[in-house]
């Protein structure tokens, strides 16, 4: 399941495939640690970082490179919360629980600001803000949204009408939107190289290319095998999303693997700045659009979703056309790269957090939210296996479920289609709503401004009774009144 990129010039927004690293040791020598770390994404690095910085002596095992899959395909945008809409959270679990949860993905964005200093991380370009925007008019549900999240879940949030939004974003297309002051932005690609460094100075050992083939967790020091050397550990992490395979069959089995698109445009000028006011992440609560200016005058845009892995370059259209509905006036994009990589799903949406059975851990099925979340099941973990912390367990009602195999991705990518288009279709149907109650209200004026010349005209009178005759005539009149 290799990411796939479609050019390779050099940019602002490096390729997931261009490895930084030069430390490209495998292991080729027996070894016994404490912790074992099964992959080398956002979220491997994150458990064997903290585990580390809580003493014990960690070892990663990459198949391939660090960072080489979607955690270097990122946007960078750093948001609080899961894959899964707020509503459905609460309907699932309660709003205590769901608060709580909410809560530890703001520690996640918390912990990732903490490590993303400019200072410790060079060029990190942090930019500040998310907007969630609505394709529909979401008129009181907006309150009710801004009221859970917060006053019941305490975010720092604002809701903007539409006027706001539009004076930012200059689209018609976009109605009302919830602004995350709080949340940020970063390089993806340099996050994760600095994430990297810092296992490495806490003193995580990383092995690339060494696949990890098999795993005997039963005994209390279990054993990881590898082409060409074993090891020993007392705990194992595996965090290696839908990459895992022969590892642990079953777990990949729970995570049905949807490649993301990415793509960066040409430079746009000052054309850009005309139509897009707001230097943070914009994605739609739909989850069909999600984009940021970078680099001062270009796109960086995610979106488009396939369940089987097509050539980036096949979907640039996609992409191209969805600037054009939302930004008409930027004219002709043209894209210089694009990309994609797979990102693993749960069936329900959230991620996978906690112990399997004793000693053996799984940190995976981030979903489209990997920067934070993986950021605070980095920290759970490593304080489950030192301090028996046992705040892992909020993700307990989530459990392993079967994603389908081949069938659960042709089902999928039919539902990724489906919802796609719904959402679509609803944004075009509001804005015909908003269209017809423009003209009704015009029409409106027309008939008070014609009211008033009338009464102007005519002297005073006091109006008459109707008489029988008159009444079913003027009740006609209005019935049959195009604003009725
Ligand atoms: C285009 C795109 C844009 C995105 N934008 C954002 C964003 O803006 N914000 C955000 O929060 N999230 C974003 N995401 C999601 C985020 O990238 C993922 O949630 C996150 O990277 C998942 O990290 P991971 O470590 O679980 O998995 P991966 O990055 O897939 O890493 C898993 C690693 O494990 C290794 N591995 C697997 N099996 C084995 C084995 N048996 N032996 C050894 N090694 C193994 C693999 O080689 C791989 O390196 C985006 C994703 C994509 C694709």
């Amino acid at each position: 399941m290799t990411p796939s990129v479609t050019s390779a010039t050099n940019g602002p927004h490096p390729l997931p495939t261009e490895a930084a690293s030069d430390l490209h040791a495998r292991l080729t020598f027996d070894l016994d640690v404490d912790l074992c770390v099964v992959g080398a994404g956002l979220a491997g690095l994150s458990v064997a970082l903290e585990a580390a910085q809580l003493g014990l002596s960690v070892a990663v095992l990459e198949a391939r490179r660090v960072g080489w899959a979607a955690s270097s395909a990122t946007l960078g945008s750093v948001l609080p919360g899961y894959g899964v809409p707020i509503g459905e959270l609460i309907e699932r679990v309660g709003v205590g629980h769901a608060s709580d949860l909410w809560a530890l993905s703001r520690e996640g964005m918390d912990i990732v600001r903490a490590r993303a200093t400019e200072e410790a991380m060079p060029g990190i370009a942090l930019s500040s803000g998310a907007l969630e925007v609505s394709n529909v008019d979401l008129g009181d549900r907006l309150v009710e949204r801004l009221q859970t999240l917060g006053v019941d879940f305490g975010s720092e949030v604002e809701g903007w009408q539409i006027d706001r939004v539009r004076e930012v974003l200059r689209t018609q297309r976009y109605f009302h939107a919830i602004h995350f002051p709080g949340a940020f932005q970063l390089d993806g690609r340099r996050y994760i190289r600095g994430l990297e460094a810092m296992a490495r100075r806490a003193g995580v050992r990383i092995f690339e290319d060494t696949p990890v083939l098999g795993i005997d967790s039963s005994g209390i020091r279990k054993r990881i095998v590898t082409p060409h050397a074993r090891m020993r550990a007392s705990d194992i992490v595996l965090a290696g999303n839908v990459h895992l395979g022969a590892a642990s069959p079953r777990l990949t089995r729970t995570l049905l693997p949807m490649w993301r698109m990415a793509a960066l445009t040409a430079p746009l000028g000052e054309r850009l700045a005309e139509a897009i006011a707001f230097t943070g992440s914009i994605a739609d609560t739909d989850g069909v659009d999600h984009y940021r200016i970078v680099g001062g005058d270009r796109l960086l845009w995610t979106g488009p979703e396939t369940t089987f892995d097509i050539a980036p370059r096949r979907l640039e259209g996609l992409i191209r056309r969805r600037i054009a509905a939302l930004y008409p006036q930027l004219g002709a994009v043209a894209i210089e790269r694009s990309w994609s990589a797979p990102i693993g799903q749960t069936v329900h949406g959230m991620p996978q957090i906690g112990e399997l059975r004793r000693g053996l851990w799984v940190a995976s099925g981030f979903g489209r939210h990997g920067l934070s979340t993986t950021a605070i099941a980095g920290r759970l973990i490593a304080q489950g296996i030192v301090h028996g912390d046992q705040r892992w367990r909020l993700f307990d009602p989530f459990e392993l479920v079967w994603a389908g195999g081949k069938i659960g991705r042709v089902v999928g990518q039919g539902v990724a289609i489906a919802e796609r288009r719904t959402a679509i279709a609803s944004g075009l149907l509001a804005r015909y709503r908003e269209r017809a109650a423009e003209r009704s209200r015009q029409r409106e004026e027309r008939r008070e401004a014609a009211n008033r010349s009338v009464r102007r005209v005519l002297p005073e009178q006091t109006p008459a009774s109707p008489t029988k005759s008159d009444r079913p005539v003027e009740q006609r009149t209005e019935a049959g009144s195009p604003s009725a």
